[in-house]
């Protein structure tokens, strides 16, 4: 069915307008009319071929939320009406030891991503959210309480599940210190989460103009990186930290701030420039890496989103205004997840 979109058409030109063929619904396909999609830091990544894996063009975006308007004849956890969400992926193969573990981003023969994948169905490659409608697989859609901000609850379909994730995997708990390294769009949903699960949070910072929103969000302390001193002052006293950096950069000034064999995991997509093994052999330490997380641990950080009121903070912006959002994201500008409100591209 045709789909109004945008698309990246090459590394360094602006997005643009495009169309394509969605698939027509399956019987155990879902239909979703889409309202708002998220924009994350990945999807600046694909657009320029960061990764050297995009295929133009490219429709980015995984953080998709919207009504269904269909089902196919097989469906039984969504009706026409419901409010829901689609994330990074809408497919794996179900049958390999991640997929049965629920870890379908680690799926052995390759999870479908919600765009920039091989498509299965259409051929082509799979276009993501910055589009008017989108056809998944039920096992890969995501019911949405009615109780949250719809807008503000589009980042949690990558920006949130990827910092709750990790939080979880390494158990954060109450009393913890935990420190959130870089304040953007995955950044001040690790500082909810990680405040929600009763840690004590320091917000690690390059930018001391964000002190003040960090510690609304929910930071106990302000951390800024460059200021050596202060950094020294914090050394051997954190249980974990999560590192939301986009950009290649150096990781060993913040490794003294782990305390004995504790960990940072990093969920930034980039190089690391220099890494010494001093900053892990000193203490027994550990950096380790954390993509997404499966369906059913996504349905559950948006049931603990629910119960604990927690959405994303979020500047709702047009389709049109998409490469002014990618500038200012690349400025580090963004307070904290830009949003495009899907309306604007279906009036234009
Ligand atoms: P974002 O909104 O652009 O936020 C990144 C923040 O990092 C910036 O706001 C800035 O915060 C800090 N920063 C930027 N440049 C820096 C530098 N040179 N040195 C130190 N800090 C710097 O990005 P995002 O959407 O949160 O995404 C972050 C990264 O995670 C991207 O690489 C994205 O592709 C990746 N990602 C990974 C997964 C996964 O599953 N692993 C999922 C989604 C996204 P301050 O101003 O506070 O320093
Ligand atoms: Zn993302
Ligand atoms: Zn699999």
């Amino acid at each position: 069915m045709n789909t109004k979109a945008y698309a990246a058409y090459s590394t360094d030109k602006p997005l643009a307008p495009f169309t394509f063929n969605r698939r027509e619904v399956g019987p155990l396909d879902v239909k979703i009319d889409i309202t708002y999609c998220g924009v994350c830091h990945s999807d600046i990544h694909m657009a320029h071929n960061d990764w050297g894996m995009s295929v133009y063009p490219v429709v980015p975006g995984h953080e998709i939320i919207g009504r269904v308007t269909e089902v196919g004849k097989k469906v039984t956890a969504f009706k026409k009406g419901d409010l829901v969400g689609v994330g990074c992926m809408v497919d794996s193969c179900r049958e390999c030891s991640a997929c049965k573990d629920d870890l379908e981003q680690f799926c052995e023969k390759g999870m479908t991503m919600t765009y920039g994948s091989p498509d299965p169905i259409m051929g082509g490659m799979t276009h993501g959210g910055y589009s008017d409608k989108i056809v998944v697989d039920e096992k890969f859609v995501l019911r949405v309480s009615e109780k949250l901000d719809e807008k503000a609850v589009a980042p949690l379909l990558c920006a949130g599940i990827t910092t709750y994730s990790p939080l979880r995997h390494w158990e954060v708990k109450k009393g913890d210190k935990v420190g959130v390294i870089g304040l953007g769009g995955l950044g001040h949903m690790g500082v909810k989460f990680a405040a929600a699960m009763g840690a004590h949070v320091v917000m690690i910072t390059t930018s001391p103009n964000k002190a003040a929103d960090a510690k609304r969000l929910g930071a106990h302390e302000v951390l800024i990186s460059k200021d050596a001193d202060a950094m020294a002052a914090h050394a051997g006293t954190f249980d974990f930290l999560l590192n939301t950096v986009p950009v290649g950069h150096d990781i060993n000034p913040y490794m003294p701030l782990l305390k004995r064999d504790a960990t940072m995991a990093i969920v930034g997509a980039t190089p690391l420039e220099n890494t010494h093994s001093f900053g892990l052999i000193m203490g027994r330490k550990s950096i380790a890496g954390s993509l997404i997380g499966g369906i059913k641990e996504t349905q559950e950080m948006l049931d603990f989103c629910a119960e604990h009121n927690i959405v994303s903070d979020v500047e709702v912006i047009d389709m049109q205004d998409i490469n002014t959002a990618y500038d200012r994201i690349m400025k580090s500008d963004v307070k904290y997840r830009f949003v495009i409100d899907m309306q604007s591209l279906k009036n234009a």
